[in-house]
C-alpha cells in the first residue's frame, strides 16, 4: 500500500494548482532506485482518479529515471553506470545526489 499513499499525494498536488480545470495527462518522473513499481502506481491512479471529476479523462505517464550521483571532489552530477560509484571525470567516489527525488510531477497537460 506504500504506492497508494504516494499516488494520493501526487493527485492532490496535481489538483492543487488549477483545481477547476480538467487534466489530460500527468507526467510523472520515477527514479528506478526508489523501488516504486510503475505498474502499481498506474493501478492506484486508476482507482484514485474516479473520485475526482477533473481526472475523468486523465492519463498517467511514467518516465523512469536513473540514479544520479554527485562527486564532491569535482562537483559534478552524473548518472550511475552499472554498480560503480566512481566519478567518470576524476574517478573519486561519488555519493547519491541531493537532487535525487524518488517521484515527482514532471508536467501536467490540460
Ligand atoms: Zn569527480
Amino acid at each position: 500500500m506504500h504506492e497508494y499513499h504516494i499516488v494520493e499525494r501526487i493527485v492532490k498536488e496535481a489538483l492543487a494548482d488549477r483545481s477547476r480545470e480538467e487534466i489530460a495527462e500527468i507526467l510523472l518522473s520515477v527514479n528506478e532506485s526508489s523501488g516504486l513499481d510503475p505498474e502499481s502506481i498506474k493501478l492506484y491512479f486508476e482507482d484514485i482518479r474516479q473520485a475526482y471529476p477533473q481526472l475523468k479523462e486523465a492519463k498517467l505517464s511514467i518516465n523512469l529515471t536513473r540514479v544520479k550521483l554527485h562527486c564532491p571532489k569535482c562537483n559534478s552530477d552524473f548518472e550511475r553506470k552499472e554498480k560503480s560509484f566512481a566519478c567518470p571525470h576524476c574517478r573519486a567516489e561519488a555519493q547519491r545526489s541531493p537532487l535525487n527525488k524518488d517521484i515527482f510531477i514532471e508536467k501536467i497537460k490540460y
